[in-house]
């Protein structure tokens, strides 16, 4: 059978403690979350100002789906293209404080379309060693040079940049790093960019709607602003929906209508889903209530976490993670909560390298501090 050597590897992975496996959710995102029949208290979306279930955003996509119907039938260039989308993009330009706007269906494919639209052979493209997967794959996908440098590590990268020649260069990075919580500096990233003539891309996945004035995200945090800045962030964590926008010069912009593939070769995302993120983006810009909320719990969390034989790692950012170590260990752990009614996803390799397994607790908005008491209990409890 030629399907036996794949199931033999799956076995091994199983083994190993690395089998990945789905879990089937029958209610919406909201901390009350019922996985297979049962009700959990959850630590694991990324619907972080609780928005993915709000009763204004249901709306706007129940009237954009009476008004536009349910598919865009075609992609962007060819009849895609719907007034909500358009809308949407100039929203998101004036929200991230540049000229113009790009709406991907993913930020997956968003980070596919950006540095495979913007460089190539002969160019050279640098990455932080813990970036997201996906800007990972983008920069095999189109085949410039690749160097990675250790995670936040300035020197190693003014190195790099200073040892490469002719070409385009451009330095990918996550604003908020996935997995760990932690910030890339960017100030310092931009200055290199100015002394070295290179592009900055800033995945900020985990930063809009989070941070900054009015959620408007890292670069607001750290209060930057520069054309060399090319800024990405995605609509299905903080905004609650789907999709990804890429913001940018002009110039950035229409390049990426004409070379980025994951943008002109796919269908666009109904036009439906841009009227409910017009809605979302206009809460995440005027509820700060939800922002303030969210850094109170992530306040208490980090203090209850104190004295715990699991490693607290250094953010303050929605994301904190607790650092197991063992892949079988951040497993039981994720089970044992699980059996107390808390689900709170286990992380291990691939995704995060080896022997740095880990719980990855998300906050939300939506949580209580009760619910945030509940957890610490649980935990303290089986530390013990
Ligand atoms: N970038 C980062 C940093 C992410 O964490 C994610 C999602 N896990 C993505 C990009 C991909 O976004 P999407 O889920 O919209 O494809």
């Amino acid at each position: 059978m030629p399907f036996t050597e794949l199931q033999l590897e799956l076995d091994e992975r199983c083994a190993r403690g690395l089998l990945r496996q789905r879990r089937t959710v029958s209610s919406p995102q909201t901390p009350e979350l019922v996985v297979e029949g049962k009700p959990y208290l959850s630590f694991s979306s990324n619907d972080y100002l609780g928005l993915a279930n709000h009763p204004d955003i249901i709306s706007a996509l129940q009237q954009g789906a009476a008004e536009y119907g349910v598919g865009a039938g075609a992609a962007h260039l060819v009849c895609g293209h719907f007034t909500p989308h358009e809308q949407l993009e100039c929203e998101l330009a004036a929200f991230a404080g540049k000229p113009a706007a790009l709406l991907f269906s993913t930020g997956y494919m968003a980070n596919l379309g950006v540095v495979q639209g913007l460089v190539g052979r002969g160019d050279t493209v640098f990455a932080d060693k813990l970036n997201h997967a996906s800007l990972n794959d983008a920069m095999l996908l189109s085949r410039a040079t690749v160097q990675r440098y250790r995670h936040n590590d300035m020197a190693q990268l003014a190195v790099l940049l200073a040892q490469t020649g002719r070409g385009r260069k451009l330095i990918c990075v996550d604003a908020v790093f996935s997995m760990d919580g932690d910030m890339a500096p960017l100030p310092e990233l931009l200055a290199l960019c100015v002394a070295h003539d290179a592009w900055l891309l800033v995945d900020d996945a985990h930063g809009f709607g989070v941070l900054g004035h009015q959620g408007r995200g890292s670069l607001s945090h750290f209060g930057l602003s520069s054309p060399r800045i090319i800024y990405m962030a995605t609509l299905g964590k903080a905004a609650g929906v789907s999709g990804a926008f890429v913001a940018a010069e002009q110039a950035v912009i229409d390049t990426l209508i004409n070379n980025a593939h994951s943008y002109v070769y796919t269908t666009a995302s109904p036009p439906a889903l841009a009227c409910a993120l017009r809605q979302s983006l206009q809460l995440i810009a005027e509820e700060d209530r939800r922002r303030a909320h969210l850094h109170q719990l992530i306040a208490q969390l980090r203090t209850g976490l104190h004295g715990l034989p699991w490693q607290l790692m250094p953010s303050d950012t929605a994301i904190q993670p607790l650092l197991v170590g063992d892949n079988q260990a951040a497993l039981a752990l994720s089970m044992a909560l699980r059996a107390r009614g808390i689900w709170v996803a286990a992380i291990r390799p691939p995704t995060v390298p080896a022997g740095t397994a880990r719980l990855r607790i998300t906050l939300s908005a939506a949580h209580t501090e009760d619910d945030v008491s509940r957890l610490l209990e649980a935990l303290h409890e089986l530390a013990r």
